[in-house]
């Protein structure tokens, strides 16, 4: 495989970039190796620089639902851009995109557009906080909701794949109002809810934690949280950057049946371009200035080209069955990857949700963080670049969910799994 023009790049980018990139989990550092510059992308592949296609099992960490570079969702930005790129006072599309979010997420009663998921995740912290008069905020081990301060207290994603769980610079009396419990851990909740329940202003939670690969909550789970939060008075946050539109037409909230007071999201609200939102609980959400007292704003938010690209993705995901499909090619996937491993005699184990897997290098079965901790990150190592040869492409780190989209279909997933059967074999 030729990668002359992407080495040529990364020696480049590494004199200019932290690490050569933008977001360190690009850098390829955990499992080694250089990473490939993409020219384009279409459909379920990313094309680099090179000339070189990949089956594309990341889809920009979630976005891509549809695939890229999706007709639907050209046009919709190209059609709006010639009217002007940013205005600095409200638009239309803002209006239809709340109007569209409400309708698929009732529980966002009132919404603010912001430019990332992390800007959706501190914003919305802030309002539990302000809300409440209480300061403390509870996260869950491996969880990953952005680059915030607050979260970078045992945090998940990238900052678990390069050991920085807690990072430097993180003020210790800011990260002491972070406290940590282990998802789906019963009882753990329900003790620290016990001893410091009147100090917790919020709980934010992955309700499937995507950035320790993908962890399920158990039967209840997500309902025992909401039960404590809501005896407790405290904020119950859930963080769909990643499940949002993804795992059902209205989240993991929709597939769980459980309603938090506020959500955050990202990625797939965005269609490709940078949009985060958070929204809820009308009576919350009026607290926002200019409503009320807490202060968030942004020059870009609410940006047209996004709205568009955003609101062509969304109307994509509500196509009859894109759902049901989008589930049963993950299964087909998994039971595939499981298959060819077995064959080859490797311990794996997948969990699955819709569009969103996590694939495991253990013979035990993935609940908690723990399990996920399990997973041999050697041998992960040793598959990704045995895929990667092959063209195909899975998330560069141990931690993270891999995702599919509606364009990955019979062909793409042969291909996975006859390179599969190679790279177990090759690694055995
Ligand atoms: N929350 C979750 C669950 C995420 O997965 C991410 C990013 O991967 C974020 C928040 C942060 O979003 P962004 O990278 O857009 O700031």
């Amino acid at each position: 495989m030729n990668t002359a023009t992407s080495h040529d790049l990364f020696t480049r980018a590494l004199d200019l970039m932290p690490g050569g990139v933008n977001s360190p989990v690009r850098a390829f550092k955990s499992v080694g190796g250089e990473p490939f510059f993409a020219k384009r992308a279409e459909g379920a592949y990313l094309i680099d620089v090179d000339g070189n296609r990949y089956v594309d099992y990341i889809g920009s960490w979630g976005p891509m639902i549809a695939g890229h570079a999706h007709p639907a969702v050209l046009e919709a930005v190209s059609r709006t851009m010639v009217d002007g790129l940013s205005f600095g006072v409200p638009n239309a599309l803002e209006v239809t995109m709340a109007e569209t979010v409400r309708k698929l997420v009732p529980s966002m009663e009132m919404m603010r557009m912001v430019n990332s998921g992390t800007e959706a995740t501190l914003s919305a912290i802030r309002l539990a906080r302000g809300a409440t008069g209480r300061t403390g905020i509870v996260k869950f081990e491996g969880c990953y909701h952005g680059h915030g301060d607050s979260f970078l207290v045992k945090a998940g994603s990238g900052a678990l794949t390069f050991g920085l769980p807690n990072s430097p610079g993180v003020p210790k009396a800011l990260a002491d109002l972070t406290l940590t419990l282990p998802y789906n851990d019963f009882e753990a909740a329900t003790k620290l809810f016990d001893e410091v329940g009147g100090e917790i202003a919020g709980v934010i939670v992955e309700p499937i934690v995507g950035n320790a690969n993908c962890i399920l909550p158990r039967e209840g789970y997500l309902q025992h949280l909401r039960a404590l939060c809501t005896k407790h008075g405290a904020v119950l946050i859930f963080d769909e950057v990643m499940t949002g539109f993804r795992v059902a037409l209205g989240g993991a909230q929709a597939r769980y049946g459980v309603t938090p007071d506020l959500s955050t999201f990202g990625k797939i609200i965005g269609g490709g371009m940078p949009v985060g939102a958070y929204g809820g609980r009308k009576e919350l959400m009026q607290q926002i200035a200019p409503a009320g007292p807490i202060y968030q704003a942004g020059t870009l938010s609410g940006n047209p080209v996004a709205m568009a690209a955003g609101l062509a993705t969304l109307g994509l995901v509500q196509a009859p069955g894109f759902h049901e499909k989008l589930e049963a090619n993950t299964h087909v996937l998994c039971d595939g990857l499981e298959a060819a491993a077995r064959e080859a005699g490797v311990a794996v184990t997948t969990t699955r949700t819709c569009g969103m897997f996590g694939l495991y290098f253990t013979d035990r079965a993935v609940e908690t963080f723990e399990d996920a901790m399990a997973s041999d990150a050697a041998a992960f190592k040793r598959f990704f670049h045995a895929m990667l040869k092959r063209g195909v492409y899975f998330a560069p780190s141990a931690f993270e969910a891999g995702f599919l989209s509606s364009a990955h279909g019979e062909a793409e997933l042969q291909h996975t799994f006859e390179a599969a059967r190679e790279a177990f074999r090759e690694i055995a």
